[in-house]
């Protein structure tokens, strides 16, 4: 039996990505952890320089004139102007991280047009939902002061749960066109996999998100009556049968081992202490800047004081979201390495990923700015995987 070293293995494979190619990823990837940073700063700014310059009491006066004093009204009417301004003054900067730069590492197959008219179809469908979210969380915070953060935080993660549920069904098929595939052996063994392994699908639809991007990606969506098994045209235009299959035996992994249920509540946890920070902190940072103008938490002005705090405790736990992620990913990678068995496809696939995602990162980048395993870690997995399984029969 000839020796086969996983490590060396690994090495091989990571030695073919170097040069520019490698630079060019990394930096890619490197910069992707000041966006982080950024935009917070954005997003907390520009909620900042609301209340700063007097806007959130403006437009409470003005809401609660032009409803007569009805309050869930006029909270609505101050969101819809909130949520509208806000991402309107931040419109440059989003132009800047997923235009301007997407084309930049050459990521991109959009016009300028085209992701505008995608930006504005998300406005559009954003703007209302985030406004009756903030009406909702309100009405809460007004019949509740002081445990709203346990009903809200209940509510969202059924609200959660309904999108996630509805998303592939409602709101995907506004963006991208979903078609049936073909029938080839290779679209039989995709449902052999998901199939063999209790997701409820009889067919394997191919998105076509070459619109918008490069990169190669395929799930496993929906819950229930709404799952469905999708890869993008991308992924099919490799034409790499083994890597195609290992991709979507990590996804039936997803689906196999629960993990939307599982991030929902993980999630739906974080946002409930998200919630309860709210509250802690809220009413303080009002009473510190009377300039702020907000009468008080029952105040429309006090959701921008709200955004504020929410969207500095999601940064300041960026390395548990990406931990708690990245762990159901390395579960998916070991289910589709036994699912598929096609360990060099994995690899293949996984020096694809590494055009924007770091192959070789340190642990501590590892643990706190990926939401995926790095290239290293993937590939290491399936070579340690093809070792176990050298020379049985089934093996890609
Ligand atoms: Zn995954």
């Amino acid at each position: 039996m000839i020796a086969f070293d996983p490590d060396a293995a690994t090495r091989a494979y990571l030695a073919t990505v170097n040069g520019a190619a490698r630079a060019r990823s990394d930096a890619y990837f490197e910069g992707g952890y000041w966006l982080i940073l950024w935009n917070t700063v954005v997003g907390v700014g520009v909620a900042w320089a609301f209340l700063q310059f007097g806007f959130a009491t403006r437009l409470s006066a003005w809401a609660t004139r032009v409803t007569g004093r009805r309050r869930t009204l006029a909270t609505l009417l101050w969101s819809l102007g909130f949520v509208a301004a806000t991402t309107l003054v931040a419109l440059p900067w989003a132009i800047y991280t997923d235009f301007v730069r997407e084309h930049q590492y050459g990521m991109s197959n959009q016009t300028l047009g085209a992701w505008f008219g995608e930006w504005a179809k998300s406005f559009a469908i954003g703007l209302p939902l985030t406004a009756l979210g903030f009406t909702g969380i309100m009405a809460a915070v007004r019949a509740s002061p002081r445990r709203w953060w346990l009903y809200a935080g209940a509510v969202t993660l059924v609200v959660m749960a309904a999108f996630i549920a509805l998303g592939p069904v409602l709101i995907e098929p506004l963006f991208n066109t979903y078609t049936p595939m073909a029938d080839s052996p290779l679209r039989r063994d995709i449902l052999k996999i998901a199939q063999g392994n209790g997701v409820p699908v009889t067919q394997v639809l191919v998105v076509d998100a070459s619109k918008q991007t490069k990169r190669v990606s395929a799930n496993v969506a929906g819950i229930g009556p709404t799952a469905r098994v999708a890869l993008n045209d991308n992924l099919l235009n490799t034409h790499d049968d083994a890597g195609i299959l290992a991709v979507m035996g990590h996804e039936t992994g997803h689906y196999a081992l629960g993990h939307v249920r599982l991030l929902i509540f993980g999630f739906g946890a974080l946002i409930v202490i998200g919630y309860a920070t709210v509250q802690a902190a809220v009413p303080a940072l009002i009473a510190r800047h009377p300039r702020w103008g907000v009468a008080g938490i029952t105040d429309p002005g006090a959701l921008a004081v709200a955004t504020i705090v929410f969207s500095l405790f999601f940064f300041v736990l960026t390395p548990v979201t990406n931990s708690l992620t990245r762990y159901t990913e390395g579960q998916a990678d070991a289910f589709g390495l036994n699912a598929a068995r096609a360990p060099d496809g994995e690899a293949r696939i996984d020096l694809m990923l590494g055009q924007y995602r770091k192959l070789e990162p340190t642990p501590f980048e590892e643990v706190v700015f990926f939401d995926h395993p790095s290239g290293y870690t993937r590939i290491h997995q399936a070579m340690v995987w093809k070792a176990a399984h050298l020379g049985e029969p089934g093996v890609r």
